[in-house]
């Protein structure tokens, strides 16, 4: 176990640099193509491809080497600069990089089933595959306030094509878990789209909606969608209320909701069981 938990770490390190270089590919893209329909073409921008070229530094795009692309503890080692440029390299890289790190292998420990144990680690590595690119939505979220499609369709279609599979091969009663899902997602992004319609888009934004797909797919519970709504109104209320109370209101406005909604998720995907369970104890249900 504990050498599973390292190499699940080491994993996560190398992805999260994977999704910062996605992160900053996809922005990339999206200012070449502006420039494009502006007719402004700058070469610098929009020539990236997202899966392919070697990674190089934001700032003088020069060609990184092996040495520069150490998770973490190359940052460290250059102190947080570039060796080419010497321009700042901002702390995203290697928080993402940890955060991915620990995200692989405390899913892995605190998984509630065994992995071995009837297709769990078919589920496993469903939800370690779409946390990468819940990740990069994360990011982009909090840095541009956007959830790009570009993401969230191919992490819809590893969280869906994973469960289906589950549940085809490894559920006894197909039929009631097809609905749970459909159910869990309508709670998970239902809630969200009738938000969206009621205000016309000014309290939440369709990303959000179309990441509920996402969301109740991996939770495929309606209780635990419902959990995770709650948990991530709890956690964006307390990062938001200290910037109300001292009459930053702009903040507030300028704080996406994607990044809590998808950390809630982890939340219930990794303890929703017991946490449902010490909830019903509470109330004695
Ligand atoms: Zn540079």
């Amino acid at each position: 176990m504990l050498l599973i938990s390292i190499i699940l770490f080491i994993l996560g390190l190398g992805l999260g640099s994977f999704v910062n270089a996605l992160v900053w590919r996809l922005h990339e893209q999206g200012i070449g193509k502006r420039q494009q329909a502006t007719g402004k073409r700058n070469l610098n921008h929009g020539d990236l491809s997202i899966l392919k070229g070697r990674s190089m530094c934001p700032n003088c795009r020069h060609q990184l080497s092996a040495l520069d692309l150490v998770p973490v503890i190359s940052w460290i080692l250059l102190k947080g600069h570039c060796r080419h440029c010497g321009k700042t390299i901002s702390k995203q890289y290697p928080a993402v990089e940890l955060a991915m790190g620990f995200i692989f292998a405390l899913s892995y420990i605190f998984w509630p089933a065994a992995p071995h144990f009837n297709g769990q680690w078919l589920l496993l590595a469903t939800w370690l595959t779409a946390s990468v690119g819940l990740m990069g939505l994360a990011v982009y979220d909090i840095r541009w306030m956007i959830l790009p499609n570009k993401i969230i369709y191919p992490t819809l279609a590893v969280a869906a094509a994973g469960r289906a599979v589950y549940i085809g091969v490894f559920q006894g009663r197909p039929g009631h878990a097809v609905w749970l899902w459909a159910l869990s997602v309508a709670i998970a992004s239902g809630i969200f789209y009738i938000l969206y319609t009621f205000s016309q888009g000014k309290w939440i934004g369709f990303g959000d909606v179309r990441l509920g797909l996402v969301t109740g797919t991996l939770l495929s519970d309606p209780y635990k969608s419902l959990g995770m709504i709650f948990v991530s109104s709890l956690l964006g209320t307390l990062f938001v209320l200290p910037h109300l109370i001292t009459n930053k209101k702009t903040m507030a406005s300028k704080t996406p909701y994607g990044p809590f909604l998808i950390a809630a998720t982890g939340i219930f995907v990794v303890f929703g069981d017991s946490l449902i369970t010490w909830y019903k104890n509470l109330f004695g249900l």
